[in-house]
């Protein structure tokens, strides 16, 4: 008899469990289903584990959902489970509801569970170190020294902890009020109420972390710093579909596309369409935008124009932007576009030499925090992840060439160090990010999941058949 397909997954946040649902509900053969995760529930997540009430989605609901076929599956959800009466503030008077980050991780979870309870799927509660080939498959090394044998394997653990510049890392590393990593849970206990604080990162991970700390009570000073000293744009209150056509004859060069934006934008101006619709274009449209730019013209693109994307396309919710502002407005915020150039510890305060954008002379300032925003440290990917290090070493992995992600072909198969497509080495959601373009948002990164999904199973169901054939 034949031996069923065991498929591994290695990260069960969103994009890993959403592979897996998929895979449960395509494949018309008999196979094994492994999650690898080390959270307890799957599903959820760096994003949606949080269980701050002050973490909230980026976009309406209308825009989150598990099934790409279904856009308001998340909608519907929320509605029978009534969840808006556990968290009005959700809703917006114009209608719109932008929902706590654990409701979704909750949704999440709910999809999964079924497919746990019936052993269609089992989720392995714990870490993958290594990888090695093993006969047409791989073999995981596991933590605490088990291994996995596994016919297929997906690789889908996005995000890493945020790095600290350095030296200032190593300054700060002892002191009680350094938070390197503000997604942990309880992260900001130690920061008293009337701290001096300094937020590093101006993004939306610093949003969160102004909209926790004054949860908790905080109302001391808070300075937000980063290069360009620039905020997350706000959400429009207008609703419609993106604006602009990016795909026909699509831009060669770094510069045209900022011509292109820059015109589409004029254009739905003129319309009464605002200008997150273009970026909303961009977005849809990015699988075919970035594979047509040459290599030159991504990296130049990444050097130069990354911050101004990210910030048009890392929107905020309005109710986290209403604390943003109501911070500004009592002057306990204060945002520097600046960097850091030097710091000392004094007795438990924090003093920082800070060089301000066009300015030649430094300043001083001092704090009792610093906490760390500036995201998941995706550069040191290959460094900080144990599997992805021995991906590596093994020849079986890369970097993409514009180090965003695993260097993969367009099937989402693994490249080796000779360039050759590994069909039972997959990368789902972020990771991909290097071939796709524009890949972390829940739209982009739940079609991914389906179509690497669909590709899998597509795969496996034509094998069993022709084995069946052959019997
Ligand atoms: C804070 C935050 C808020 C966001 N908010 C929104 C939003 O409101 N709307 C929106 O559209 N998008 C949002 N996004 C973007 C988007 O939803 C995420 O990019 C998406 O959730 C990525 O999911 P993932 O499963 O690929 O990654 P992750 O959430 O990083 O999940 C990967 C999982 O892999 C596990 N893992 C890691 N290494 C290993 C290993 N070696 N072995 C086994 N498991 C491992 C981790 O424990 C983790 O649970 C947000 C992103 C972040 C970071």
């Amino acid at each position: 008899m034949r031996k069923a397909p065991h498929i591994v997954i290695v990260g069960g946040g969103l994009v890993g469990s959403a592979v897996a649902w998929h895979l449960c509900h395509l494949l018309t053969t008999s196979a094994a289903i492994t999650v690898i995760e080390p959270r307890t529930t799957l599903g959820a997540g760096l994003a949606y584990s949080s269980r701050d009430p002050a973490h909230r989605l980026n976009v309406p609901i209308t825009r989150m959902s598990l099934l790409p076929d279904d856009p308001t599956h998340f909608q519907r959800w929320y509605a029978t489970h009534h969840l808006i009466e556990h968290d009005p503030e959700a809703a917006l008077a114009d209608g719109r509801i932008f929902a706590r980050r654990s409701d979704f991780g909750y949704y999440m979870q709910a999809q999964l569970a079924p497919l746990l309870a019936t052993g269609q799927l089992s989720h392995r509660c714990t870490r993958a170190m290594g990888i090695a080939p093993r006969g047409t498959g791989y073999r995981l090394e596991l933590e605490g020294g088990e291994a996995l044998n596994a016919d297929l394997v997906v690789l889908a653990m996005t995000h890493t902890p945020p790095t600290a510049p350095g030296r200032l890392a190593e300054i700060l590393r002892d002191h009680p009020r350094f938070i390197a990593d503000p997604w942990r849970p309880d992260a900001l206990k130690t920061i008293r109420a009337d701290d001096r604080v300094l937020l590093l990162g101006t993004g939306l991970t610093m949003a969160d972390t102004l909209a926790s700390l004054t949860r908790q009570g905080h109302r001391g000073s808070v300075t937000a710093l980063s290069r360009r000293g620039r905020l997350p744009a706000s959400q429009t209150t207008i609703e419609g579909d993106g604006w602009g056509d990016f795909s026909t004859a699509p831009a060669t060069t770094a510069l045209t596309l900022v011509e292109r934006t820059r015109t589409a934008i004029l254009d739905a101006q003129s319309h009464g369409r605002p200008w997150q619709h273009v970026f909303d274009a961009l977005r849809e449209q990015a699988p075919r935008v970035w594979g047509s730019l040459p290599l030159k013209e991504k990296r130049r693109f990444l050097r130069h124009l990354r911050p101004w994307w990210d910030s048009g396309r890392f929107r905020i919710a309005p109710q986290t932007q209403s604390i943003t502002d109501q911070r500004r407005e009592a002057s306990t915020l204060d945002v520097l576009a600046a960097r850091i150039v030097d710091a000392s510890i004094d007795d438990e305060v924090i003093r920082l030499h800070i060089s301000p954008r066009h300015c030649d002379q430094l300043i001083v300032r001092e704090f009792d925090a610093l906490v760390l925003n500036t995201g998941p440290g995706h550069e040191r990917l290959f460094v900080d992840s144990p599997l992805l290090a021995s991906l590596h070493r093994q020849g079986l992995g890369h970097p993409d060439e514009c180090q965003l992600g695993i260097a993969v072909d367009n099937d989402s198969c693994v490249l080796d160090q000779t360039g050759h497509a590994q069909p039972r080495l997959r990368v789902a959601g972020p990771l991909a990010r290097g071939r796709v373009g524009e890949l972390m948002g829940v739209p982009q990164v739940t079609l991914h999941a389906q179509t690497v999904a669909m590709s899998i199973a597509q795969m496996i169901n034509e094998k069993a058949s022709q084995t069946s054939h052959l019997r």
